[in-house]
């Protein structure tokens, strides 16, 4: 199993035994997407053992930690939220309540050893391919009162050990996340992830649907498809043949009730034209689509390793709109890789005012360790770095701003999701993500209605209710 124990005694004794009765679960969870869809699964995996969520930490007889490593100082800040929570471990402890810190996700998996031995109160740590083997770790940091760690990769898939019940996230949610596929084979200069998650895996079709039939059946109906490489999707179908991410799609949209489907985060060389062609033929597939570029510069998409050109990344944006004239591009940009000239920064400026976003992330390029553009020659100044930063930004702000403003006196389908801050107000999504807020009853929450856009906010919209047409 690979389980091994680390030399560093664990601080605390008399961890809680493995009965079932009831126990306080508090999850912190840092970074993207798939770390929210995995912590809501170590909830699920623990429920058996009696651990029920908690608001807050000091309430809590296990506290999950659930880490990312993708930019700046990861480790540092981990190290820092340990020192608080050992504090509040110690009261607990100084008043008879023995409590588990276990630490997960990605820092867990890069710095392992390293949390150990600077923080050897923590009792667990473990990797993000390993949470499903979580119930037998508690187990044994109980019995053993040392610490536990996991952070090998093993021979058995997470997902074919997570309970049946697993999702959605939280009941009566109309969204949810669903992770189809992990890791990562592509080892762009800049990233961690193909270190930290592994391989690329694919879920089986199968499991993948049962859990959308799930989610649908408990009142879910927007699902958004979660992949490190979410469209490198590869699984096996029921038929033993490999599915692809459109082939997939076809299927989840054919269950009645699951009326939005997303996915995120795609490459670009996935991004092939049978996938094209379902942003054509379902409706159900939401015209807004994460495509991250980094670059608009062919050198340094080159030394970036992403295995294809900005004009490539151009004709894919040319055919997805012939596909779908609506869809909307959301991307990732970093500024500063190293060898990024102020040619290369221009040709970024360019590639974004020639596809233009709706929404974009943008980052300054942190040298991680052990990639190889770490210690590659040429890297680029901290204050250049700032400065591309700002202008990337200037433009992705005025150009979300205009997509914005382009839907006032637009009708748009939202679904409604909870009340809003206001009395009378409810909120909801538009096709685009965006927030859109309207007077109306809460009983159109989980109803997806026509809505006359009247006004743009800083990140929402303000709508009118059209006359009640009820999609859903
Ligand atoms: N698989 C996705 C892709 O290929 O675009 C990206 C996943 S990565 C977890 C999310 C984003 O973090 C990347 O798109 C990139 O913009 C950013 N990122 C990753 N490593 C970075 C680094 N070393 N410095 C700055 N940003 C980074
Ligand atoms: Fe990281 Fe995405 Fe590149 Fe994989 S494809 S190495 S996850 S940036």
């Amino acid at each position: 199993m690979g389980l091994r124990r680390a030399g560093a005694p664990a601080v605390m004794t008399g961890l809680p035994s493995s009965s079932t009765a009831p126990r306080g679960l508090h999850v912190i969870t840092w970074g993207c997407q798939m770390n929210v869809y995995d912590s809501a699964r170590m909830s699920d995996v623990l429920r058996p053992l009696g651990y029920q969520p908690v608001d807050t930490p000091d309430a809590a007889d296990m506290i999950i930690l659930n880490t990312c490593h993708i930019r700046d100082r990861a480790a540092e800040k981990v190290f820092s939220e340990l020192g608080r929570l050992r504090k509040i471990k110690e009261a607990r402890e100084t008043a008879g309540q023995p409590t588990i810190i276990a630490v997960a996700g990605c820092v867990a998996q890069a710095e392992g050893q390293e949390i150990l031995a600077r923080a050897p109160y923590v009792d667990i740590v473990l990797g993000p391919q390993t949470y499903h083997r979580l119930p037998e770790m508690v187990a044994r940091a109980a019995r053993a009162g040392g610490a536990v760690i996991e952070t090998d990769f093993p021979a058995e898939q997470k997902f074919d050990f997570l309970p049946d019940t697993a999702a959605p996230q939280t009941p009566g949610n109309l969204t949810a996340f669903l992770t189809i596929q992990e890791g990562c084979d592509k080892f762009c200069s800049f990233c961690v992830v193909p270190y930290t998650r592994g391989a690329e895996v694919s879920r089986s079709v199968t499991s993948v649907l049962a859990e959308a039939r799930r989610m649908v059946e408990s009142g879910v109906q927007d699902i958004s498809l979660l992949g490190q490489n979410v469209n490198a999707y590869h699984g096996t179908g029921p038929d033993g043949e490999v599915w692809d991410l459109a082939r997939l799609a076809y299927a989840l949209a054919a269950i009645p009730g699951l009326n939005r489907i997303r996915y995120a985060t795609s490459h670009p060389r996935d991004m092939d034209d049978a996938l094209i062609a379902a942003h054509r033929d379902l409706p159900e597939l939401m015209p807004y689509l994460h495509l991250p570029v980094q670059s608009g510069s062919d050198k340094i998409l080159r030394a970036m390793n992403r295995g294809h050109t900005a004009d490539e990344y151009r004709e894919i944006v040319r055919k997805l709109h012939e596909a779908r004239p609506d869809l909307a591009l959301s991307s990732d940009f970093i500024v500063g890789h190293p060898g990024e000239t102020d040619e290369d920064f221009e040709a970024t400026m360019q590639l974004v005012r020639d596809v233009t976003f709706a929404q974009a992330y943008s980052f300054k390029y942190s040298q991680r360790p052990g990639t190889p553009a770490a210690g590659a020659p040429l890297q680029v100044p901290e204050d250049v770095k700032d400065a591309r930063l700002q202008a990337l930004q200037a433009l992705l702000r005025e150009q979300q701003d205009a997509f914005n403003q382009s839907l006032v006196g637009q009708t748009v389908p939202v679904l409604f999701t909870s009340e809003g801050r206001k009395a009378g107000q409810i909120s909801g999504r538009s096709p685009w993500l965006q927030p859109v807020h309207v007077t109306g009853s809460r009983d159109l929450i989980g109803r997806e209605v026509p809505v006359r856009i009247t006004e743009r906010l800083t990140n929402s919209l303000n709508g009118i209710l059209e006359e009640e047409k009820v999609y859903a």
